[in-house]
């Protein structure tokens, strides 16, 4: 059978699902499996695995699974951000006859709402480990052999853990580079950022990437002056430029200043704030002084104190640690999964490693070979893509055809105010198979869902062009750019030559 590359969780010589254990029962029950690290990875892996029938530990420091996606990252960040999206779109309001006061923030109660949030869902997740009676152990693990972990449990104990297999999901950690070690209250990671504990009156957000643009957006809508500095040429480096452009513009009015190829060099703690000198071409005042600081340059895996040299467990480069495609690392019963298995560092991917780990464990026949892992950058408007983008085909030298459909042209877009939109696909001319999509607007992480769809199930521009999308929203603009592919479309036309 032709294997069109569509997700291969099961392998595709093979047709039959790993949900049919291909192990005897028995053998499962008796088969201990720990997992290190309660993340989206980790707890998804230990879920499956203790459905699958294996029996199962689960090792975390906090009290409850969730990680830092439900403690201290998208969780709460999304938080924050609906908020931050209706205080402004409270102000959009004027523009349609609508005036609202300007809004009052108790900033006690905003974190107690997010962390209320934040506790619903690790809590939920600490009944649902319970009712799979995975045993759950508040601690840090580390190996002692290839066979046994040491787990230093939070009530001061100690405990052996000895395993079957093993999958790490331990993670990653914000990096925090030499030039910007400065220790100060004032200056923040994403945790501190999440902590809320001010609505400073001037941030500068070091690193123009998810962290920053979410965070920034957060506090520039709470009432902060906030400027970005990114050392490369444009914000969101590793996106598509076209759906950056688009976010800037937006961002450009709510931010205070975004400060392309500019770096920092120095910061120093004064007492009327931090002041942080600059280096680039393009930037004009070389010190300026604000009273906070978020460092969002990225983040680092979580291997050290793993006592990964002990297990036998082999590390890649920075910290990485390398897995094949069923997540084995260099040991074949030790997996690792996750931020600290490589890029993309999301939590969905992270996840769906989990599934295949869990499932190989149980004697599946699967692997992680995604077409499109999405990426949603939830600032406002968001910005989304999956699969190909056009700067890889470029890199690569893959003919593609790319068709931009604008929200200029959407119904639905205007109806919200929000024609500042660009959905777009990128398409192999030959097959007219989708290999990628990005959209910039209002709503895109929900919409991308379509465009992961269409790639994984390896959809033609005319399977979309025929799908008929309802009207009005904001999916017709994908059915309308694969209209684009095929010359016309109902809502834009070029004129006659
Ligand atoms: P990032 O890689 O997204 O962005 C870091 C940015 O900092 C880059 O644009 C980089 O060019 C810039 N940079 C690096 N060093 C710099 C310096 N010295 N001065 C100025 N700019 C500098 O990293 P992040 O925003 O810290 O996020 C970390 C990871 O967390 C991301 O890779 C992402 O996978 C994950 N994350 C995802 C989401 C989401 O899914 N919505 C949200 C937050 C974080």
């Amino acid at each position: 059978m032709p294997c069109f590359g569509v997700n291969s969780r099961v392998c595709c010589e093979d047709s039959v699902h790993v949900s049919v254990n291909l192990l005897p029962a028995g053998a499962l029950v008796n088969k201990k499996v720990a997992v290190i690290g309660g993340g989206p990875g980790g707890y998804a892996a230990a879920f499956k695995a203790a459905d699958l029938g294996l029996d199962v530990t689960l090792i975390d420091r906090e009290p409850n699974p969730g990680g830092v996606c439900l403690y201290r990252g998208c969780i709460p960040s999304k938080a924050l951000l609906h908020v931050a999206k209706l205080i402004n779109e409270s102000r959009d309001a004027a523009h349609w006859g609508v005036t609202f006061e300007e809004p009052k923030i108790d900033l006690d109660k905003l974190r107690g709402w997010k962390d209320s949030v934040v506790k619903k869902l690790t809590g939920g997740l600490g009944q649902l480990t319970k009712s799979r009676d995975i045993e759950y152990l508040h601690g840090t693990a580390a190996f002692k052999d290839p066979w046994k972990l040491d787990v230093k449990l939070n009530n001061g104990k100690s405990r052996e853990v000895s395993f079957d297999a093993a999958i790490i999901a331990t993670g990653s950690t914000p990096a925090r580079p030499g030039s910007l070690a400065l220790e100060s209250p004032r200056v923040m990671d994403s945790t501190g950022a999440l902590a809320l504990e001010e609505i400073p009156g001037s941030l500068l957000v070091v690193g123009g990437g998810y962290i920053g643009l979410e965070m920034g957006t957060v506090y520039a809508s709470l009432g902060t002056k906030v400027t970005v500095v990114e050392m490369m040429s444009g914000i969101l480096p590793g996106a598509d430029r076209d759906l950056a452009d688009v976010l800037k513009r937006r961002l450009d009015s709510l931010f205070d200043g975004i400060l392309l190829e500019t770096s920092v060099v120095e910061m120093k703690e004064q007492k009327n704030g931090i002041k942080v000198t600059f280096e680039g071409d393009r930037v004009e005042q070389k010190t300026r002084i604000f009273d906070r600081v978020l460092i969002s340059v990225g983040r680092r895996p979580n291997s050290a104190g793993l006592g990964l040299d002990k297990a036998g467990v082999a590390q890649g480069m920075r910290g990485f640690i390398q897995v094949n495609e069923q997540c084995r690392t260099s040991q074949d019963h030790i997996y690792a999964i996750g931020d600290i298995a490589g890029e993309p560092m999301l939590a969905h991917k992270a996840s769906h490693e989990g599934f295949v780990a869990a499932e190989t464990i149980a004697g599946g026949k699967v692997a992680f070979e995604p077409n499109a892992i999405p990426g949603v950058v939830f600032t406002d408007p968001e910005l989304a893509w999956c699969g190909l983008t056009e700067n890889e085909a470029l890199t690569k030298e893959i003919p593609v055809k790319v068709v931009r459909f604008p929200w200029g042209a959407s119904g639905r877009a205007t109806t919200l105010d929000r024609n500042d939109g660009l959905t777009k696909l990128i398409i192999d001319p030959e097959t007219e198979r989708i290999l990628g999509v990005g959209i910039c607007g209002y709503g895109a992480g929900e919409m991308i869902a379509e465009g992961v769809l269409a790639v994984e199930l390896a959809a033609l521009a005319s399977d979309l062009k025929l799908s008929i999308h309802p009207h009005p929203t904001l999916s017709e603009t994908i059915m309308e750019a694969a209209e684009l592919f095929y010359g016309s479309t109902t809502h834009m036309h070029r004129g006659k030559k």
